[in-house]
């Protein structure tokens, strides 16, 4: 194998060329073949001159229509004004001079009826859209064809349209991408797809693809090498999330399995107790977690469960089985509020099994302890030592679990809650508290594709949990219109009819303080806990700043604490800025009913359970995104009474911040409501901004319509990488795998 591909472009083609394309990020041989035509102009075809957006950088093809050069009128200096046209519309190009001979070049080359390509960034004059000086270039006159016949075949092929800048027109990449891939032979582009895999699905080589793509003679040849560089993708992704599920595999880890049945235990004694029949999903996820766990090597599994499906009584079995097996398990969560509530939650729900080494305990009693960073000295202290000394068996906390001076006695299994908020950091940093590598259970609300869980979790093995327990009456959600009074009067009364039949209602804000701009809305946590002010925005409609203000938590619990419809009801807040000591008051002071409005910022988004709780109002609704607006509602209707969601929103109907709002009122359905979003968004933003510039490997591959080749890669993938875990017998896609899954966007993918 030669280093031609990481030659450096300046060595390839001199600096005066390699200088505009250090601009793009291009930098070597490699990155410029790997700088893929955005689209191919077709010579025959004119580029539709009405869909320009100002502002934008276009290239376009065009016939000139008309070209005069004149002295400009008020001053001094010379204009060439041309035409050109896509039959229809038309599009002026101004070039601007000392002199009218300096434009005769120009002019004489713009003659009518010529067909061009021209490069600009598309300006406004006298209200007619222009390209000012823009670069050119005209079809069957400035290629290098010898002879007409070759003119004549040149005109005719795709044109590559690359993205350029205004550094370098497209078609100067053109050029420098056929000095550095003319020379080139089989032996000096390394092909990480294998040959066995190559030859089943009739796929070139990799020269040959790059070929294909960059010097096309006509549409099927571009579509072929751009098909196999797409698999190619999809390929190397694959692989090396199969290497690091392998790699994972290989560690050792302690088996846990379950008790034989009929021999006691904590697990046992919780089923026998458990207030409610588990689903057909709890049970057979159980089963499989359960068998996992029996197994020395680590588990790594992510479980997907639409909100309320029940996921906590799974991670609870699978910890107690842990715990019958002589180990410990904690459990992560992303926030203080959630950190206390489960370990309420569970220590309900193991009522005397809670209490293991406490006068009347259960016989196979554990403890769960609680730690997080705004713990009293004494309280840490003693979780600290039920933790190290393993009396406590479950161990429940947020970010301050990670720290170093927290010791486990033997850790045998980590649930990580509400996976989207966790990196790889925090993962790796609690397994090494362990002897041998913790099994793993993550756990996510926010339904995945299965082509994004292939591709962003696929070294997860995935389950997911679809049934919601019988016995709830279901959730109604409406769009509210902010500015209907008649509306919002009607929103307060059902809050205060629901209040009265003994429930309760959230009202959540996007910000805090009605003084502070939204956008940097505080991240409110000195323990560096709450990630919950900041609604995850999406405004790719670009109009959110000039709608009216974000509705705040403190101006609006005032507002309500004066409404007349909700005379004589208690309203609380919950907010991130609030000492958490004053957050847990109010959270328990809603769970108790003591407050029966609680405004709050999106710190109640995930998880919090309040089963009394059946109104979910939210204010700006809009501008949250799908998922979020999905957990938020989750938070209501978890009882036997009804749910009612209230989306407040400011959109203009037809845009996507509407379509958002209306698609959450059509459907409850996760997996529905994911696949929409994911319509919505732009492919960078599902997989992040890691997607944009150099470091994205991911340049043609698209994760939610490439399903099938996402798939039939991982299949092909897996394969290989049994057959030879090293991949010792594949350097070439050993290199791929480390040259395009670089640091920074392996942690991407850990923490998507
Ligand atoms: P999520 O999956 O959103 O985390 P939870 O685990 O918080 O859901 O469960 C939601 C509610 O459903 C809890 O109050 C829980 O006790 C209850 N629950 C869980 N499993 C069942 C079941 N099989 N039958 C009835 N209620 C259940
Ligand atoms: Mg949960």
């Amino acid at each position: 194998m030669t280093d031609r591909m990481t030659e450096p472009l300046a060595k390839a083609l001199g600096t005066r060329s390699a200088g505009p394309l250090a601009k793009l990020g291009v930098h070597t041989v490699g990155d410029l073949l790997g700088h893929y035509p955005r689209r191919y102009g077709d010579p025959g075809k004119l580029t539709d001159l009405g869909g320009l957006a100002l502002g934008e950088h276009v290239t376009i093809v065009a016939q000139v229509r008309s070209a005069t050069v004149r002295r400009m009128r008020n001053r001094a200096g010379a204009i060439l004004e041309a035409v050109v046209t896509d039959g229809p519309q038309q599009l002026s190009l101004t070039f601007f001079a000392k002199g009218p001979g300096a434009l005769r070049y120009h002019e004489q080359r713009l003659a009518p009826g010529r067909l061009g390509l021209f490069t600009g960034v598309v300006g406004v004059y006298r209200g007619a859209r222009q390209l000012a000086h823009p670069d050119y270039r005209i079809i069957g006159m400035d290629d290098d064809a010898e002879d007409t016949e070759s003119a004549v075949l040149e005109a005719s092929r795709p044109i590559p349209i690359y993205p350029a800048s205004g550094s370098i027109p497209s078609w100067k990449i053109q050029p420098a991408v056929r000095t550095v891939l003319d020379p080139l032979r089989e032996e000096d582009v390394p092909d990480p797809l294998p040959d066995a895999v190559r030859e089943r699905h009739g796929l070139g080589t990799r020269l040959e693809a790059l070929r294909d793509v960059h010097e096309p003679y006509d549409v099927k040849q571009w579509q072929r090498g751009r098909d196999r560089l797409r698999y190619e993708e999809a390929f190397v992704l694959q692989a090396a999330l199969a290497e690091r599920r392998a790699r994972a595999e290989a560690e050792p880890a302690t088996a846990r399995p379950l008790r034989a049945p009929g021999e006691p235990g904590i697990l046992a004694d919780l089923d026998a107790a458990l207030p409610f029949e588990l689903t057909r999903g709890q049970r057979e996820i159980g089963e499989q977690v359960a068998q996992d766990l029996a197994r020395s090597r680590p588990m790594q599994r992510l479980l997907q469960g639409e909100v309320g499906s029940g996921k906590t009584v799974v991670a609870l079995r699978a910890m107690l089985q842990v715990v019958d097996a002589g180990g410990q398990a904690a459990l992560l969560a992303p926030t203080e509020v959630l950190a206390a509530q489960h370990a309420r939650t569970l220590r309900t729900l193991l009522g005397p099994l809670a209490e293991g080494g406490f006068l009347g305990g259960a016989e196979h009693g554990t403890r769960v302890a609680l730690l997080t960073g705004s713990l009293g000295a004494a309280a840490r202290k003693e979780a600290l030592l039920d933790a190290a000394s393993g009396a406590a068996g479950i161990v429940v906390g947020t970010h301050a679990l990670l720290s170093e001076n927290v010791q486990f006695a033997d850790l045998g299994l980590v649930v990580v809650d509400e996976q989207h908020r966790f990196g790889v950091e925090q993962r790796d940093a609690l397994r090494a508290k362990a002897r041998t590598s913790p099994h793993l259970l993550v756990m996510t609300a926010t339904p995945i594709p299965r082509t994004v869980a292939m591709t962003v979790f696929g070294d997860l093995e995935t389950s997911a949990l679809t049934e919601i327990p019988a016995g709830r009456a279901g959730i109604t959600t409406h769009v509210v219109p902010a500015d209907n009074p008649a509306w919002m009067d009607r929103t307060w009364a059902r809050v205060r009819e629901e209040v009265d039949a003994g429930h309760r209602a959230y009202v959540v804000c996007a910000r805090i303080h009605p003084d502070e701009p939204g956008d940097d809305a505080p991240r409110a946590g000195a323990e560096g806990d709450d990630y919950d002010e900041l609604p995850d925005f999406l405004l790719e409609d670009g109009t959110a700043d000039e709608r009216a203000p974000l509705r705040a938590v403190l101006e609006v619990a005032d507002e309500l604490r004066a409404h007349p419809r909700l005379a004589g009801v208690a309203v609380g807040i919950l907010h991130g800025q609030m000492p958490p000591a004053e957050k847990d008051a109010a959270m328990a002071a809603f769970a108790s009913g003591e407050v029966q409005v609680l405004v709050s910022t999106t710190v109640v988004e995930v998880g919090v359970d309040v089963r009394e709780a059946t109104v979910m109002v939210v204010h700006d609704a809009d501008r949250f995104g799908i998922s979020q607006l999905h957990q938020l509602r989750g938070r209501v209707g978890r009882g036997s009474a009804p749910g009612l969601c209230l989306l407040v929103s400011t959109a203009q109907p037809g845009t996507p911040a509407a379509t958002r709002v209306e698609t959450l009122a059509r459907t409850n359905d996760g997996f529905e409501l994911a696949t929409v979003d994911l319509e919505l968004r732009s492919e960078g933003d599902v997989l992040g901004a890691a997607q944009s510039g150099r470091a994205s490997s991911l340049r043609l591959l698209r994760v939610v319509k490439d399903a099938d080749v996402i798939a039939t890669a991982r299949e092909d993938a897996a394969a290989v990488v049994a057959e030879d875990p090293g991949l010792e017998r594949h350097p070439a896609l050993r290199a791929a795998i480390a040259d395009q899954l670089d640091p920074e966007r392996e942690e991407f993918l850990e923490r998507a």
